[in-house]
């Protein structure tokens, strides 16, 4: 048997929006890696006798360097071990996921990619907002809040693009981002939100515009939503979901 590592994508937090693939690959792993943005109740479908182990990567705060992780992959692939790496969301977006494939083929490593559902639509929907809508949103446009180099995007285009704005790790650089957007032309009054932890039974959000968009209080992983699309949100409060997760 050629060494296997599965890369999970383990959803936005509820432990319900697993994929039933992901359920099963973990019940098959003898090594779960697990990143701290996944909710621990997803373990529950790994066996009791899996080695488990932990990597801390808050907010870029990188308590485990990647190439740790990698070595970790590769160490216990190659003793014959079924590996998985559960990793919140999707692998494959803002995940490093495809930094991971490449170390581990480079080592001679098969992988597998079992797609999760990403917070980018996940959490949004949580609020009643769809990140499309015909004739409102033709278009989502997702992007990070942060990047390795501080390049930046194309503010103007974005803008011009007229598509939702999803933007992940934007917490840090929110005021900047704003700033920006509304440098570019973007309308002060356009309806924008902040989730945090969504589909965890702390979640938290506000809703409001643009202009009125505000990190304060807010620290955990957090989604920015912009555009005509976060009229539909159902709720405007920032009261904790009372929902099991
Ligand atoms: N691969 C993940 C994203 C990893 S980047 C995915 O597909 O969802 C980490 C960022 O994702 C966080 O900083 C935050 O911006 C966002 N995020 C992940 N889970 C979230 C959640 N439950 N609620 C709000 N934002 C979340």
């Amino acid at each position: 048997m050629r060494p296997l590592v599965t890369l999970i994508g383990a959803g936005p937090g509820d432990p319900e929006l697993l994929t039933l693939k992901a359920a099963r690959a973990l019940g098959a792993a003898d090594v779960v890696l697990i990143d701290d943005l996944v909710s621990r109740g997803c373990l529950a479908h790994a066996r009791s006798d899996a080695k488990i182990i932990e990597i801390g990567k808050r907010g870029g705060a990188r308590a485990t360097p990647q190439e740790y992780i990698e070595k970790l992959l590769v160490l216990h692939a190659r003793q014959g071990k079924k590996v998985a790496r559960l990793k919140g969301g999707d692998p494959f977006v803002f995940g490093r996921g495809r930094e991971e494939v490449e170390a581990l083929l480079a080592q001679g490593i098969e992988v597998d990619v079992i797609p999760g559902i990403t917070a980018g639509t996940a959490v949004p929907a949580t609020l009643g907002i769809p990140v499309t809508h015909r004739a409102i949103a033709r278009g989502v446009t997702f992007l990070t809040g942060r990047t390795s180099d501080g390049a930046e995007p194309e503010w103007h285009a974005l803008v011009r693009s007229g598509t939702t704005l999803v933007i992940y790790m934007g917490l840090k650089n929110l005021a900047r981002i704003v700033a920006r957007l509304r440098d570019a032309g973007m309308d002060p009054e356009t309806p924008a939100c902040i989730i945090e932890n969504g589909t965890r039974q702390n979640q938290k959000q506000c809703v409001c515009t643009l202009g009125a968009l505000s990190a304060d209080g807010f620290g955990g992983p957090a989604l920015i939503v912009i555009g005509d699309v976060v009229r539909f949100a159902n709720t405007a409060s920032s009261e904790p979901r009372a929902k099991a997760a």
